[in-house]
């Protein structure tokens, strides 16, 4: 069957990608495939990272991790957003690592483990100051208990100590460094008690491409990973970063159409041809993924940039193929690609839609089949 639209994944780039942050970063690699591996397809990506040589897996949920367990990957895998009332018995009968950014969930985690008779592998979450995960105002209060009562001892192993940074894509920021010297100060009051983990974290993608003195003993990359800047104005563009973008999105053109100057497209009627065209109608739209807000990014098609014209619809959009393209219904279109070829990127239709590269790929919808090669289409 030919598809309307599909996702082209690119695994030789990803391969490729993770060999060279295991370079850049000098300790081990957790590919981060959250998300459905920002929307490149969760079991793939992870085998192919793991083949590239990632030491771990990194993944918010825990239906993510269990996800990996059914593919019967074995690397070590940490899930950081596992909230209370959550499965902790199945995460532990499968060896799955668990943040720990409270001490509820840190007793959530006590009890499931006395229920399996297996100890817990944990990674305390530290909050340095970008105030989401992990132990702020319950950090002093979580050291006292932890040394009044070691019982604990026996159920959980303390793995790791992590956190994450706020603004890491812009390396110049006050705010790294003082997250970098909280992180210092929080391992040192664990090192004091006696708990000493053995891996602490603090990279993710954009720290490890940009300051070497905060990759500790493992890195975290998500987008980089997928040949993304995570930063196109203050990191370069992924080209200039030594990355391959991994994913192409292509969708075929459902009808093509001659119209006059004046002519109102869409809804609202929010676009208005300026002269006499030809309209490319493409068969994908916001239930695929496709901004609706998106403005100034379009497709490549017979060697052509088109312009969106008018707002995208649930499951189409207009671009704006210009009066003498040999387009035809039935064509294929890049939306989006390494923007090597002249197609446009996921960056530029971040920045279309007043967002980043990030959201685009990773809201790519379920009705997107990705379709997976290990051969390079281009560098
Ligand atoms: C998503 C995430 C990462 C990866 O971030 P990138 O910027 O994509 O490299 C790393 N660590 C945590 C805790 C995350 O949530």
């Amino acid at each position: 069957m030919e598809y309307r639209a599909q996702a082209e994944i690119d695994l030789s780039a990803i391969a490729f990608n993770v060999r060279q942050l295991i370079s850049v970063a000098d300790v081990p690699v957790m590919a981060v495939v959250k998300a459905d591996a920002y929307g490149h397809g969760l079991i793939p990506v992870a085998r192919t990272a793991v083949n590239a040589g990632a030491a771990w897996l990194g993944v918010a949920l825990l239906e993510e991790a269990l996800a990996l367990r059914t593919a019967e990957i074995t690397e070590p895998i940490l899930a950081w957003l596992v909230p209370p009332s959550s499965d902790f018995v199945r995460a532990i009968e499968h060896e799955i690592d668990l943040a720990v950014p409270s001490r509820a969930i840190f007793d959530e985690i006590r009890q499931a483990s006395r229920s399996t008779g297996k100890r817990a592998r944990i990674h305390i979450e530290l909050d340095t100051g970008m105030t989401r995960g992990g132990f702020l105002d319950e950090w002093d209060e979580f050291l006292d208990f932890l040394l009044s009562d070691v019982s604990w001892f026996s159920e959980v192993e303390v793995i790791g100590l992590f956190s994450h940074f706020a603004r890491a894509d812009e390396p110049g920021q006050g705010q790294n460094a003082r997250q970098l010297k909280r992180f210092v100060e929080m391992q040192d009051d664990l090192n004091r008690i006696g708990i000493v983990p053995t891996i602490s974290h603090l990279s993710n993608s954009a720290a490890t491409l940009a300051d070497a003195s905060s990759h500790f003993d493992l890195v975290r990359t998500g987008i980089a990973m997928y040949g993304l800047t995570p930063n196109i104005e203050h990191l370069g563009s992924s080209q200039s970063l030594g990355l391959r973008p991994a994913m192409t999105l292509r969708a075929k053109l459902h009808l093509v159409k001659t119209v006059d100057a004046g002519t109102e497209v869409g809804y609202g009627a929010v676009g208005k041809t300026t002269v006499d065209t030809r309209l490319g109608i493409v068969a994908m739209g916001y239930a695929d993924g496709i901004p609706r807000i998106a403005q100034g990014a379009g497709v490549f098609v017979h060697g052509s940039r088109a312009e969106v014209i008018g707002r995208i619809s649930m499951d189409q959009f207009v671009v704006d193929l210009g009066k003498d393209s040999p387009a035809r219904a039935g064509d294929w279109v890049t939306v989006f690609g390494p923007g090597s070829s002249g197609e446009y990127s996921a960056d530029e239709w971040g920045a279309a839609s007043q967002s980043i590269n990030y959201e685009v790929v990773t809201r790519i919808g379920s009705r997107v089949p990705r379709v997976y090669s290990t051969i390079s289409r281009s560098v």
